[in-house]
């Protein structure tokens, strides 16, 4: 059984309003770890479109429904895009971005309880003319306990206050850094 295999018809989830952000995907049904549940779609752009796109939305605007394909290529969720684009980040995710022939996938890392929020990381990067409270304008409110305050990555040496309890001062998330990641609006 590979995770390719997944059951045709009955729907992995179901996009509803979320606590963390907006609206989000929500589990119909047990989804077991390795389980690849939707591809992101959207039209394919290069990064230079994607900016003229955006440009107006400014550097204080976070959403965001590009997702960095290559060098080459970004793909607008804006446009064309199915409900992946609903699926929130979360510093500890129960999911993952996986890119495979230029194609972008969701992917279970463990497996999935029915009512449960999908979610991956989305390691948005940084860029040297973010400003000041860039930390801020893309904070996380996930709720994870090794929440690192912000949906960039990666986390900064001093982090942000996080809303999660307990949380220790200069604590390190131990996933490595992958490939896939969103991209902002404006760089
Ligand atoms: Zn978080």
């Amino acid at each position: 059984m590979t995770g390719k295999s997944a059951a045709r018809g009955a729907p992995y989830f179901k996009v509803r309003r979320s606590r963390v952000h907006g609206r989000g995907a929500f589990a119909l049904r047990r989804i077991r770890k390795g389980t690849r549940i939707i591809e992101y779609l959207g039209e394919r752009v290069t990064h230079q479109e994607a900016d003229r796109r955006y440009e107006d939305r400014g550097e204080r605007d976070n959403h965001t429904f590009l997702f960095i394909v290559d060098a080459r290529t970004v793909i607008d969720a804006g446009v064309g895009g199915n409900d992946a684009r609903f699926i929130n980040h979360s510093c500890g995710p129960n999911c993952e971005a996986v890119i495979e022939g230029k194609r972008v996938f969701i992917e279970a890392i463990r497996t999935i309880q029915p009512g449960e929020e999908l979610n991956y990381d989305y390691q948005l990067g940084r860029s040297a003319d973010d400003p000041p409270d860039v930390d801020e304008i893309y904070a996380c409110r996930c709720g994870q306990p090794d929440c690192r305050g912000t949906m960039l990555w990666p986390a900064k040496k001093n982090p942000p206050r996080c809303a999660s309890a307990g949380k220790r001062p200069g604590k390190r998330p131990k996933k490595a850094s992958r490939g896939a990641s969103h991209r902002r609006s404006a760089r």
